[in-house]
């Protein structure tokens, strides 16, 4: 793998979105780049020695004329982002001053960075191991705190500290049974398929368990699928609505994820859950037959919890009754709305039908209930689990792929060693699970698949 050699730039914060701009230049004329577009307060461009520096001034175009205002951090390779020379012009805000410092960088010889670049470069140079460069990307898409702080726990290496530490004892045993291999006696074969069948399955065990974080680690990036369920006029809007507007009086720095009102994204104390209301466009208020089971058994086939939602202040009804079924066998909540009215439904009636589901009074019009609906909704999806060590080892789908393939050849090697294969048949079978444990960290990764991953970036990082 070649190690580029060219100068690269990007804006490197979230346009709009921060109070400073950064533009981020790496590579061997990151240096020359900058000392044409930044002059100190006397006109001078800036000595950049072999140490980090931070020097005030202007950005100018190359006529001369002043940009704006500029603080340049100056971090010179190997010890930077990407190891090689970078530079980072942090400049006021607004989204057309950063673009314009920029095209001054760009003019002065630097070329627009691809998605992922500059990650990739530290990457090529050794700075990160794949796990770090995808966790980077996580980061970067992180949409709640939880998700960040376990993704930032990744970018310091644990997961791929676990993934060599596996590796590591796997060439040992390896090691153990080639050696076996050279000096073929029997009683000697026995021992090492007995430390084979040992070994195998503590690691097998073990990625089982990095199997189990990724599955934390989806539902932190992408949310809790969860479905509002319940016949027309129960609250399922107004719920909705509650959820989003206490969170959002609770939380102020919400990334941008407003979609379509039927679908929304909120943050329930560090996890997000991706409500979707059942109702669907077409719903009035008035038209009572519409919804029901239908509509409701095709959302509920991709949710992970579902909300059935009963109207407090009437009877329980049969479409009430129909829901509570086809919703028995999902993780749900059942949620009694319109508490703040005179109650007409039957509780220990409506507890019968919950069966082992939790039943929570809540008012959507009042926001009374709602703490504890939402204390509810985490604990029935991740209970305490997100406070363990395996949550921080969060897994992508790639890593979760490879991290299937070497449970799958580590299990054929123990079966082997079961059945009294010979050692070279599991040794094979070994080869393949060291592997495939390096695929996930990305020591024995092509190209193509670098590239790939790596143009997931956004720009800048
Ligand atoms: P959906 O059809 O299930 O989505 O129900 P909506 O959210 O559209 O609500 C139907 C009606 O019930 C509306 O008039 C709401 O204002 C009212 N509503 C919803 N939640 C409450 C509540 O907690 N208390 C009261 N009093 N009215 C509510
Ligand atoms: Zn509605």
């Amino acid at each position: 793998m070649g190690v580029a050699t060219d100068t690269i730039a990007a804006i490197a914060t979230a346009l709009g979105e921060a109070s400073i701009g950064v533009v981020r230049v790496s590579g061997p004329e990151a240096g020359g780049v900058v000392q044409r577009v930044f002059r100190t307060p006397r006109g001078k461009a800036p000595k950049l020695g072999p140490r980090r520096s931070i020097h005030y001034g202007l950005v100018v175009a190359h006529d001369g004329t002043p940009v704006d205002e500029c603080i340049l951090l100056w971090m010179p390779g190997p010890h930077s982002y990407t190891a090689e020379d970078v530079a980072e012009l942090q400049v006021h805000g607004g989204v057309r001053l950063v673009e314009s410092v920029l095209d001054c960088v760009l003019a002065a010889g630097a070329r627009l960075a691809e998605p992922g670049e500059f990650t990739k470069r530290a990457f090529l140079h050794g700075r990160l191991d794949l796990s770090q460069a995808e966790a980077v990307i996580d980061l970067i898409r992180a949409k709640t705190e939880l998700a960040s702080r376990s993704a930032l726990s990744q970018v310091r290496g644990q997961f791929g500290e676990k993934i060599r530490d596996l590796r590591r004892r796997l060439l040992r045993l390896q090691a153990h049974v080639e050696v076996t291999i050279d000096y073929p006696e029997h009683d000697v074969e026995d021992v090492a398929s007995a430390e084979v069948v040992r070994v195998g399955e503590a690691l097998m065990a073990e990625v089982e368990r990095l199997l189990a974080g990724a599955k934390m680690g989806r539902i932190l990036r992408e949310g809790v699928a969860t479905v509002l369920a319940g016949r027309p006029n129960v609250g399922k809007s107004s719920l909705l609505n509650a959820l989003l507007r206490r969170e959002r009086a609770i939380v102020t720095d919400i990334p941008g994820t407003t979609r379509d009102v039927l679908e929304e994204y909120v943050n329930l104390r560090g996890v997000p859950f991706r409500l979707l209301d059942t109702a669907g466009i077409r719903e009035t208020d008035d038209v009572v037959e519409r919804i029901g089971v239908e509509r409701t058994r095709a959302a509920l086939s991709e949710a992970e919890l579902v909300l059935v939602l009963l109207n407090g202040a009437e009877p329980l009804t049969a479409e009430d009754e129909a829901i509570l079924a086809e919703t028995s066998a999902v993780t749900r909540v059942v949620v009694v709305n319109k508490a703040d009215l005179p109650q007409a439904v039957d509780l220990a009636q409506v507890r019968a039908w919950a069966g082992a589901s939790p039943v929570v009074q809540v008012s959507a019009k009042r926001w009374d209930g709602l703490a504890q609906l939402e204390e509810t909704m985490v604990t029935l999806v991740i209970g305490g689990e997100v406070q363990t060590a395996e949550a921080s080892y969060m897994t992508n789908a790639r890593q979760a792929q490879w991290l299937r393939e070497a449970l799958a050849d580590l299990r054929a090697a123990v079966q082997a060693a079961k059945e009294g294969a010979t050692l070279d048949i599991v040794a094979v079978s070994l080869q393949a699970a060291y592997a495939s444990l390096g695929m996930v960290i990305g020591e024995e990764v092509g190209e193509d698949l670098l590239d790939e991953i790596f143009s997931q970036f956004c720009l800048g990082k």
